[in-house]
């Protein structure tokens, strides 16, 4: 089945893309969590979004939510990996399965951190942000797993079956320290340290922590968003930001994008406004292929 659009994020750049396409009748695919956005629910107290004065971040996360299931919007918990423009149409992978779209809206956030040392140089040489994807490379390889998320945890427990040792690296806030009973296999050593940089030669082969050192031969940084270039590969960026035009076009023809991964004030009204703007780019996009 071939979708009109794919949006991947469910924050409020993606959902508001998919209220826009569904009211214009396409047939859309929403990709992102079910708690919506991390970065909805961690705000205390939201002053400048428009109607909602002083709401927090869990109320307008039930609002967005009542919203959607209101308009029969389903979000599909999958991450996506990739994204292939093939020409006429789109390939989006998640692990080993495939979905198509003719269009696709980006709606992906951005991760406020620094990439740690090392991260960037050793991309594709070690270091990885999917680790079911990749697993296969690392059959009875030493891994570590910087998780920036909870979500990592079920990666962290989907290698460890794979490789001959897992090290869990947790960078979430939790209540005291991580122990590896903790909803992670046992076989997991978990480390409560902080990654300072990752080393090698022609591939990764160490992570320098504050307070000590482990031999790996992989690393795999599992964040909320991954960076543009990795999940598309080919599309323009301007330093962490994917390159749009006003309408919300990238690069490629009939990939959208909108939100904090377009760029500055980080916001949900203005995340909202540019999801909007894609959604109706590609719904026009879509009219002129009939
Ligand atoms: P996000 O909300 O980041 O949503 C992106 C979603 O896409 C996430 O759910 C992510 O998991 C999902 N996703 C990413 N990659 C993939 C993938 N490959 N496959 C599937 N899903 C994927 N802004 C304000 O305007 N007012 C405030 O008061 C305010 N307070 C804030 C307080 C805190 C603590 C924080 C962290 C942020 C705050 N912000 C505030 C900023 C605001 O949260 C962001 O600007 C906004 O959430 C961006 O919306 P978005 O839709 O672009 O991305």
């Amino acid at each position: 089945m071939r979708y009109d659009m794919a949006i991947i994020g469910s924050g409020p750049a993606g959902l508001s893309a998919a209220i826009n396409a569904k009211i214009r009748n396409k047939n859309i695919i929403v990709f992102g969590n079910d708690n919506l956005s991390n970065k909805l629910v961690k705000a205390p107290s939201i002053e400048n979004y428009l109607g909602f004065y002083d709401i927090s971040g869990e109320d307008l996360r039930d609002k967005f939510k009542a919203h959607i299931e209101s308009m029969d919007i389903e979000i599909v918990d999958k991450k996506i990996n990739n994204v292939y423009a093939m020409g006429d149409y789109f390939a989006l992978m998640s692990g080993d399965e495939m979905f198509e779209a003719t269009t696709v809206i980006l709606a992906t956030g951005v991760e406020y951190g620094k990439p740690i040392k090392g991260e960037e140089e050793f991309l594709g040489k070690g270091v990885g942000y999917c680790a079911t994807c990749d697993a296969p490379l690392y059959r009875d390889k030493k891994v570590a797993i910087i998780g920036y998320n909870k979500e990592s945890e079920e990666e962290a427990n989907f290698l460890s079956e794979i490789a001959s040792k897992t090290y869990f690296i947790p960078m979430y806030k939790r209540e005291g320290l991580m122990r590896s009973s903790d909803g992670l296999d046992s076989s997991i050593e978990v480390i409560n340290d902080r990654p300072v940089q990752i080393h090698g030669e022609n591939l990764v082969n160490k992570v320098e922590l504050k307070q000590q050192e482990i031999d790996v031969d992989g690393v795999f940084v599992i964040k909320d968003s991954a960076s543009p270039k990795s999940l598309v590969p080919g599309i323009e960026t301007e330093g962490p930001h994917i390159k749009v035009d006003i309408n919300m076009n990238t690069s490629i023809n009939g990939c959208f994008a909108a939100g904090d991964c377009v760029g500055k004030p980080y916001s949900y009204i203005k995340s909202a406004g540019q999801g909007q703007i894609a959604a109706l780019n590609a719904v026009a996009y879509l009219d002129k292929l009939k």
